[in-house]
């Protein structure tokens, strides 16, 4: 595998932190004194759930899925597993999954359609990073931190092969065979 020999910057712990604040306020006014249940999808999300919930001045409660469709790789294998489901059921409730990043679309659509089968009052996603793909334009998504360009980016929970998850910030890797 190759190197990473830099990460370039794309998106400040400045900028994050002021737009997650600007999601959670948009949020906690659509649910007001409602209690919705967050779904965090693992491992990626969690950096962003942690923020997103503690600016939220509403009563919540939450819950974690994990879900695998890359393994080690950078490009998505095609198939999506569970690897942690819930722990109770869901049904009646208001669930707002929150994901890390949409790329391809391939887990937030398997996601929605397992998730709906269980009955819940209403289902809404927020995403702190959706990529510009054509795969995607039509998926409705409810909150977006931020639309980026198609490249692997790794920081805020995001992961290269179990690296990087703790950076502040989001950047693109840069691997050596791109020549730096
Ligand atoms: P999708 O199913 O939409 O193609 O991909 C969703 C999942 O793939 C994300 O939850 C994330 O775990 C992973 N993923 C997609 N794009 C990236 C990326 O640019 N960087 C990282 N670190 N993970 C990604």
């Amino acid at each position: 595998m190759d190197d990473v020999v830099a990460i370039d910057e794309l998106i400040s712990a400045a900028t994050i932190e002021a737009r997650v604040r600007e999601l959670a306020g948009d949020i906690a006014a659509h649910y007001a004194d409602r209690c919705p249940l967050l779904i965090g999808v693992l491992n990626g999300a969690v950096v962003f759930m942690a923020d997103l919930a503690r600016q939220m001045p509403i009563e919540l409660d939450f819950q974690f899925m994990a879900v695998s469709s890359y393994g080690a790789a950078t490009e998505s294998s095609g198939v999506v597993q569970i690897l942690k489901d819930l722990d109770s059921p869901i049904e009646g409730r208001e669930v707002l999954v929150v994901e890390d990043i949409i790329d391809s679309g391939l887990t937030i659509r398997y996601l929605m359609r397992l998730l709906e089968q269980r009955r819940p009052a209403d289902i809404r996603i927020v995403t702190l990073l959706r990529k510009d793909r054509p795969e995607v334009r039509d998926l409705h998504v409810d909150w977006i931190g931020f639309e980026i360009p198609d490249a692997f980016v790794v920081g805020y929970g995001l992961d290269l092969a179990g690296r990087f998850r703790n950076l502040p910030f989001v950047g693109v890797a840069v691997l050596s065979h791109e020549g730096r």
